[in-house]
């Protein structure tokens, strides 16, 4: 075992944050002696507070899409005296792979991604004809080339219950009636985005039974979430661009239940293992299932779907529109009920009935 440090360059999606989160435990399960370095832009940088694999965060505070060529190298060369043996780039992008180079770093592992041929000096190549999921994809970046994948751990965010609590207090939010969490958003698009008259049908459902429901997100989010407290006549609290992404971390790990677009905060509530409905629209949820046995994804599986659009090139946004509030109900229904270990993670018209 080495008592070195490594530096790993961190994804800019909460979602695939979340995620690499299983290449974090790869890792230090297999050098637990070895101290992680992590950086990422603040956007998904403080979800490293709630991940014990990661020894030190590096801010890398550069707008999103901005090469800034001399920022990140001088970045880089900052981190020369940790003397990395080893750096793990998860982005692709050629601007990603900069200060892990600057750094000195010995071994520089990654995909070539945009052209990464020096940047990059332990190339690694998805094998041919695969469909590798996300996180394995990261997970390989764990492995000698050639060894097969492993049992994929879990991405397991640690959340703090008490801030939650104070979070939900501060927010006047009932935590002795069942909880159900909305996210509403998807920065991707609003073919990712159940509209809002569903939400708002499935928020006064579930408040006429004595919940009570709340919607989390971004600023960005706030528009959707509105229409949702409007629709539901006053049935969900809008929480969205009130709160920082640990607070919403804690506030999830307090659900009862989540219902949730395909988007960051899915990935973040399948971490904490809350029962989960996870609504798929124009993505696949075969390439970013929500990893954890209590969340169902709810799809029509239309034949035009996936289409990985941001908006719909129909028109018509069928996949969602048409996936009524009673499917995604029942979806959540069963995976409440559920053993846990019986709800399949990647089912998608229907969710797996327990075992008998
Ligand atoms: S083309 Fe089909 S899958 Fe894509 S957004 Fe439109 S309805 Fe959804």
């Amino acid at each position: 075992m080495s008592a070195t440090r490594a530096l790993i360059v961190g994804p800019a999606w909460v979602g695939d944050m979340v995620m690499a989160h299983s290449l974090f435990q790869l890792l230090k399960a297999r050098d637990p002696d070895r101290a992680l370095d992590l950086i990422a832009p603040p956007a998904t940088l403080p979800l490293a507070a709630r991940m014990p694999e990661i020894a030190d965060t590096i801010a890398l505070a550069i707008p999103h899409g901005r090469l800034a060529l001399r920022e990140r190298l001088q970045l880089g060369r900052r981190l020369r005296e940790r003397h990395y043996a080893q750096a793990y780039i998860l982005p692709r992008s050629y601007k990603s792979a900069l200060p892990a180079w600057a750094s000195g770093a010995t071994r520089r592992t990654g995909y070539l991604g945009e052209a990464r041929y020096g940047l990059v000096n332990d190339i690694r190549r998805e094998p041919a004809g695969s469909k590798l999921k996300t996180v394995e994809r990261f997970l390989l970046l764990g492995l000698e080339p050639g060894e097969p994948l492993p049992e994929i751990p879990a991405p397991r965010l640690r959340a703090d219950p008490e801030a939650g609590r104070r979070c939900a207090e501060r927010f006047g939010i009932d935590l002795t009636a069942p909880l159900l969490a909305l996210c509403p958003g998807a920065e991707y698009g609003p073919a990712k985005r159940w509209p809002a008259r569903h939400f708002a049908r499935l928020a006064r459902t579930y408040h006429d039974r004595g919940w009570r429901v709340l919607a989390l997100g971004g600023p960005r989010d706030q528009e959707i979430a509105r229409a949702i407290g409007t629709l539901s006549e006053g049935a969900c609290a809008n929480l969205t661009g009130q709160t920082t992404l640990l607070e919403a971390v804690d506030l999830l790990a307090l659900a009862t239940a989540v219902v949730s677009n395909d988007s960051g905060l899915m990935h973040v509530a399948a971490s904490l293992h809350k029962p989960m409905a996870a609504v798929f629209g124009s993505s696949d949820p075969r390439h970013t299932p929500p990893l954890d046995d209590r969340a169902v994804t709810v799809t029509l599986g239309l034949e035009c779907s996936p289409c990985f659009a941001r908006t719909c090139p129909l028109g018509h946004l069928r996949c969602l529109e048409d996936l009524t509030p009673e499917r995604v109900e029942e979806a959540l229904e069963v995976t409440m009920e559920a053993p846990r270990a019986t709800v399949r993670i990647d089912s998608q018209r229907r969710p797996s009935p327990p075992s008998p």
